[in-house]
């Protein structure tokens, strides 16, 4: 069973998938990951955005993998090293969604999160799994919320994890994020024709969480 949840930065992508994943005994994909170790690659090895080539070549010396600790917590290891908290950081952040751009590493990134999928009962997360990655995925959900609530959000989580970064620079990082990955030429953020919308601005976790069951116990006829 493929469970697709698409969505923008800060909807509550991550929190809600990491949820379902425990009560639905679901295996956990974050395909932003995979991106984020293509970032924080070209950071550590001093390959400018513009070097895209340089950037595709890379890749393939790269080993992402994915391993569940026992809360079944995503960790996430870039050639046998735990990078789970540096992908998250703000220079990461800033980068990601370019190098998300360009199409020979969403080639590489989408076959990658093709075979992690294989054989297996997966909700995935991302912005194209149900449009793009696994377009007939057996349930389609698209997360969204605020702007200033994503933001608000980010910003509660960059603060919680000690970093200095203001509001008004997460607000900006999103919005650019969000025009970029609209703009994608593969791969685009949008609302799969057969998706259902869940709002998270004003529903807290477990009312996000409950939302998201409900619908994929619909879907799958389970109730
Ligand atoms: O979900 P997360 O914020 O970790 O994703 C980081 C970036 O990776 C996004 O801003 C987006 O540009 C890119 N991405 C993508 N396709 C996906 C998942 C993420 O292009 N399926």
């Amino acid at each position: 069973m493929i469970v697709a949840i698409d969505g923008p930065a800060g909807s509550g992508k991550g929190t809600v998938t990491k949820e379902i994943a425990k009560r639905m005994g679901l295996i956990n994909l974050d395909t932003g990951a995979t991106y984020r170790c293509v970032a924080l690659a070209s950071i550590r090895n001093k390959i400018g955005l513009e070097e895209e080539d340089k950037i595709v070549s890379m890749i393939d010396d790269l080993k992402i993998e994915f391993k569940y600790d026992e809360n079944d917590f995503i960790r996430v290891f870039l050639n046998d090293e735990e990078v789970t908290n540096e992908i998250r950081s703000f220079e990461v952040n800033k980068i990601v969604s370019p190098i998300s751009s360009i199409i020979p590493v969403r080639l590489k990134m989408v076959d990658l999160q093709r075979k992690m999928a294989e054989g297996k009962d997966v909700i995935m997360e991302g912005r194209d799994i149900g449009t793009y990655v696994f377009p007939n995925a057996d349930v389609k959900i698209y997360l969204d919320a605020d702007i200033e609530e994503r933001a608000k959000r980010r910003f509660k989580e960059n603060k919680e994890k000690g970093l200095d970064v203001t509001f008004e620079k997460v607000l900006e990082n999103i919005k650019k994020r969000d025009e970029n990955d609209k703009k994608k030429k593969i791969g685009a953020l949008k609302v799969a024709e057969d998706a259902v919308i869940v709002d998270s601005t004003k529903l807290t976790i477990s009312e996000m969480a409950d939302e998201v069951e409900k619908i994929i116990l619909e879907k799958t006829g389970e109730k």
